[in-house]
């Protein structure tokens, strides 16, 4: 049995003390905050609940398998999981048109897109979405399952899997040069409607479409093969069953304290330091908390966003984000608390798009959950758009005005039924995190440069190991969890394993 000490209580972490803790390791996580779940937050008001961070959850999988082994329950038996009812998604595109799309439906997506855009339209859609699972089946064990090491072949992760249609350009016939993902959406698509429908959705995962690798489009693909996925309660219900979990296997918590540093002897690992100058020993660190970097050559979050979402190094490198210095996406957000009862039609999911793919487009979230809202006919709106990170507590010029015109626009009668507002920068998600400018690392994407965007999951100190949004496979519930299960396995098995674990 080796002593652990694994750094902050976010859902990454937590993942890797569960799974440590059953294999039989002494296990503590030291978080400086008074609570767990990081990102994963809630605020609760005058009997309003909202979720502050996270309001889907992608890829449930991970979750199932880390309940299944460390546990008698179930991930069912410990949260209220539901699919959201249909539509889930409301589009509202810019030329005012509407998409209702259903949930886990390939058969009802297929008559939506139909009914808006015509055979050839569902024709394009069916085709761009095969093609990203065929690029999801190439990439998916790689960037999902498996740990990136300094010893993992990197190919397939350098590789764009998205198997572009084959072009040629010119008289001369060369290869066309390579495109990101919005020119291949463009030009697979036809229709900017139908590119805006697909493209948006990648904002959730804080993936910018210009620039990014047209293998992107696995993340869509996976919205429509695997569900978007809602915990009654809200997302907190996932942190909190989570460190329940962890409780349970007698992984210990200790709270308000900070990690300062890693100490070393003998050329590795042997404990942290803490900010009230205990040093806790170990023979493993897992570092999920950033703030301070505490492993050498730690990269900062903007670093690697710059890298894994912009696609920066890939792609048509004519095509750059607008504003190339936005190297890191964080999130404005209007919690918004409402009278009077949630109509029964409203979609758990509103997406208002901007003018075009390029600008982020607006979230609103109105989960039909009677357990967010006091009794008495009341109900809640989350209104979210991703901003740079680091805008110092401020927001961009025009921010609070488009979340209100999105909040006017999909919640009905909003000035009349609202109770109260609240508005959440960047700043308060540096807060709850640590990350640098409230930074929301998004997920390490195969293609250009990306192989190398979420950092390695061993640390350079022998006895030091990543986890959460920057380690590999980068940011997202889903892929925080399995960066738990890799480290967990690395540690398990030996620092030569190479398997899903
Ligand atoms: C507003 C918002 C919306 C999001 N939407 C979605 C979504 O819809 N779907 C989705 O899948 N993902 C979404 N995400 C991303 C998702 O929440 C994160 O990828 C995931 O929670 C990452 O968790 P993590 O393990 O990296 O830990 P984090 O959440 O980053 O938490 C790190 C923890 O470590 C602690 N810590 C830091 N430094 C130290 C230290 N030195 N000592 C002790 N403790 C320390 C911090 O206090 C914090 O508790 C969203 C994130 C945000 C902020």
């Amino acid at each position: 049995m080796a002593r652990i000490v694994v750094v902050g209580a976010g859902v990454g972490a937590m993942a890797a003390a569960a799974r440590l803790a059953v294999a039989g390791h002494s296990v503590t996580v030291v978080e400086r905050r008074e609570t767990h779940g990081g990102a994963v937050g809630s605020r609760v008001r005058d009997g309003f609940r909202f979720d502050t961070g996270p309001g889907l959850l992608y890829l449930p999988a991970v979750w199932r398998d880390l309940f299944v082994k460390t546990g008698k329950r179930s991930l069912e038996e410990c949260v209220d999981l539901v699919r959201p009812a249909d539509p889930v998604v409301e589009h509202r595109l810019p030329d005012g048109s509407r998409v209702r799309l259903p949930g886990l439906s390939r058969g009802g997506t297929v008559r939506a897109v139909r009914e808006a855009f015509g055979d050839r339209g569902v024709e394009r859609w069916t085709a761009v979405l095969g093609r990203a699972r065929e690029a999801w089946e190439v990439s998916r064990r790689p960037l999902m399952e498996e740990p990136l090491t300094a010893g993992t072949d990197t190919g397939p992760l350098r590789r764009d899997p998205y198997p572009a249609v084959p072009r040629r350009r010119g008289l001369l016939r060369r290869p066309a040069p390579p495109e990101d993902l919005l020119a291949t959406a463009g030009r697979e698509l036809g229709d900017p409607r139908l590119v805006a429908l697909l493209t948006a959705g990648l904002w959730d995962w804080g993936v910018h479409p210009v620039g990014a690798p047209a293998g992107a489009l696995v993340l869509p693909y996976v919205e429509q093969t695997f569900g978007t996925w809602y915990p009654l309660g809200g997302m907190r219900a996932l942190a909190d069953a989570l460190h329940a979990r962890c409780v349970e296997r007698r992984v210990e918590f200790r709270f308000d304290v900070g990690v300062i540093a890693v100490t070393e002897g003998a050329g590795r690992a042997t404990g942290v330091e803490l900010t009230d100058g205990t040093v806790l020993p170990a023979e493993h660190v897992v570092v999920g908390g950033w703030s301070p970097p505490l492993l050498p050559a730690d990269r900062v979050p903007a670093e690697t966003r710059a890298t894994d979402t912009t696609g920066a190094g890939c792609g048509d490198p004519r095509r750059k984000p607008p504003g190339n210095a936005v190297r890191a996406w964080s999130r404005a957000t209007l919690l918004l608390a409402l009278r009077g009862p949630r109509p029964t039609d409203t979609p758990h999911r509103t997406v208002v798009h901007g003018a075009s793919p390029e600008e982020p487009p607006v979230t609103v979230l109105q989960p039909d959950d009677p357990s967010l809202w006091p009794a008495g006919g009341h109900a809640t709106a989350v209104v979210t758009v991703p901003v740079p990170a680091g805008s110092g507590g401020g927001l961009p010029a025009g921010t609070a005005a488009r979340l209100d015109a999105a909040a006017d626009a999909v919640v009905p009668n909003r000035a009349d039924r609202e109770v109260w507002r609240e508005l959440r920068t960047p700043a308060e998600i540096e807060r709850e995190t640590g990350a640098p400018g409230g930074a929301v690392p998004g997920p390490a994407l195969a293609g250009g440069v990306t192989g190398r965007s979420a950092a390695l999951n061993p640390g350079p100190l022998p006895g030091t190991y990543r986890v959460g949004g920057l380690a590999h496979p980068g940011g997202g519930l889903a892929q925080a969890g399995m960066t738990g299960a890799m480290v967990a396995g690395l540690i398990v098995e030996g620092p030569d394993w190479h398997g899903s674990y």
